[in-house]
């Protein structure tokens, strides 16, 4: 496997940085998650433009530019010989010393991993995920946004640890206010009397995933209501189903010990998730 780093494709047993880098020292930097599918790489401009606007929230200049990042994306794909992969970009503040201040990082350092990867939940998409409401909240916006895609993910981390503990797949975030955010890893969506309704995106990552699963909803006659839900709205959906880049589109058929409308997969959710199976398969950066 190579590895891009810092200009040079790296066999995977080189691809070390500096102990010194602040992406180490103190979780300083940005990333992505990107799939492709079948050779093409799926939204890859929009990941790219989230990668920047992270680079720019966090005031960091990534040391290229975004048609340099896209080549190199690509670029990992072809000298690994990979049709359906994970791709991981991740530029950090670079290497400075001890202290904090972002300053003594002369340069970010920059980073693609691609590795093979098919659907992250296996059985799961038949039978549903359960999810489990965390007491751990979402880092509030006006804190540390959640869009930023930040290499300090510790608050999703924390909800991962906790979910796993009560046997949950998936963590629920609420914010601050007790509205519900999104998963550790994907966004949320609830269908309720024949309508589908989504957090807004103040508190919670703007999901790619999310914008096309809003898309294909759109094309099946369903316009999403983004507005705030409770636990409330959640436990008495008819059907419940997550969105992301690794979790792609998946059911979540329990929660807190509760089942979501029949406890099976909803019609709506089956949709979804070949809907959004088409559409992997037949777009993309090639
Ligand atoms: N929410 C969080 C916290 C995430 O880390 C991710 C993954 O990227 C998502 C939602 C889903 O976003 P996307 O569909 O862009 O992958």
């Amino acid at each position: 496997l190579l590895i891009y780093l810092d200009g040079n494709f790296v066999p995977k047993s080189e691809a070390k940085v500096s102990v010194y880098d602040h992406g180490f020292l103190y979780g300083d930097g940005v990333f992505e998650g990107i799939r492709a599918y079948n050779g093409r790489v799926f939204k890859l401009k929009e990941h790219v433009d989230r990668l920047y606007d992270s680079a720019k929230a966090i005031a960091m200049d990534i040391p290229l530019t975004k048609e340099e990042m896209t080549e190199i994306i690509l670029e990992t794909l072809r000298k690994n010989n990979l049709k359906d992969a994970y791709i991981r970009p991740i530029v950090s503040r670079g290497i400075g010393d001890l202290g904090l201040d972002p300053r003594k990082c002369e340069k970010p350092c920059v980073v693609v991993i691609a590795q093979g990867w098919g659907a992250m939940y296996g059985d799961l998409y038949e039978v549903g995920l359960t999810g489990v409401s965390v007491c751990i909240r979402r880092n509030a916006p006006d804190a540390l946004s959640p869009n930023i895609k930040s290499l300090n993910y510790l608050n999703n981390i924390l909800a991962k640890i906790e979910a796993n503990e009560k046997g949950g797949d998936e963590a629920i975030f609420l914010d601050q206010n007790g509205f519900v955010c999104e998963g550790s890893g994907d966004n949320i969506f609830i269908v309720k009397n024949d309508q589908v309704l989504t957090p807004n995106t103040v508190s919670n990552l703007k999901g790619i995933t999310r914008a096309t699963a809003i898309e294909l909803l759109d094309e099946m006659g369903y316009k999403t209501i983004e507005t705030n839900l409770g636990l409330f709205d959640l436990y008495t959906a008819d059907e419940i189903f997550v969105t992301g880049t690794a979790a792609e589109a998946a059911p979540l058929t329990r929660l807190d010990g509760r089942l979501i409308g029949t406890g099976k997969p909803g019609p709506l959710t089956k949709k979804m998730v070949e809907a959004f199976e088409k559409i992997t398969q037949n777009t993309g950066t090639p």
